[in-house]
């Protein structure tokens, strides 16, 4: 089965219709989604509907931010997002949206692959950053709870982790197969990509094959919708043309 694995969409309409609409070209079956649905972004209550037509979608950090009471490490301006991403959502769908929220799982396990939005050990809030491939202990005590191949967002940063090495997707040319050894694939983010590069970021997992996709969008409406809200801070409009 040819997979697409989504992640980050962080309420960015722009970016998330240009990806389906790649998707749609590439002979996949289904569709998934690693969470942080809402976030930053414009349009929350568009994204939302989307997604809840997937087959599988697993909760991020911010969309656990709606239902959860505050985390101490939400910066102020996140935390202005979600309380107006919060009014936006009773407003305009309802209950339907928070229900939707309270039924994703934190991971989600398949035969053949485990999705989660953040690690592993803590799927909704632990980053696993590229450095981190030099922190012997916590690699170990990752690697040690899924058997193959783990597939994840939160960084917003496209890659893939091995417990000897980190490869950016330039580093295996787009394309990576697992073989034996476990592999962590961060499939980098829809709405707010942070590698240095603005086009949207996703990947298809079909048989043992990863392949990056990298896809443009109109990131200046985007921004102009994000500067047009006042309780969304700009700088989440400004990155998006940077990617970073
Ligand atoms: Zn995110």
């Amino acid at each position: 089965m040819r997979r697409a694995i989504i992640s980050d969409i962080h309420g960015n309409l722009e970016a998330l219709t240009a990806v389906l609409h790649h998707v749609r070209q590439q002979n996949v079956q289904e569709v998934y989604c690693l969470g942080d649905i809402i976030g930053y972004g414009p349009n929350p209550c568009e994204c939302l509907q989307q997604i809840m037509e997937f087959p599988c979608a697993v909760l991020g950090n911010h969309d656990a931010a709606l239902i959860e009471p505050p985390r101490e490490d939400l910066s102020e301006t996140v935390r202005a997002s979600v309380d107006w991403t919060k009014q936006q959502l009773a407003a305009r769908l309802g209950t339907s949206a928070m229900n939707f929220v309270r039924s994703l799982p934190r991971s989600f396990q398949q035969a053949d692959a485990m999705y989660v939005h953040g690690s592993p050990r803590d799927p909704t809030h632990e980053y696993v950053f590229r450095m981190d491939i030099h922190n012997e202990a916590k690699i170990a005590d990752i690697f040690r709870r899924f058997d193959r191949v783990c597939f994840h967002g939160h960084t917003h940063i496209p890659g893939v982790m091995t417990p000897n090495e980190f490869l950016r997707p330039s580093e295996c040319n787009n394309v990576y197969t697992i073989g034996t050894i476990p592999a962590l694939i961060n499939v980098g983010s829809i709405g707010q990509p942070r590698d240095g590069d603005p086009r949207a970021c996703y990947v298809i997992y079909s048989d043992d094959t990863v392949t990056f996709h990298r896809v443009p969008y109109a990131a200046d409406v985007t921004l102009q919708k994000i500067l047009a809200i006042p309780e969304l801070d700009d700088s989440f409009g400004d990155r998006l043309l940077r990617g970073e």
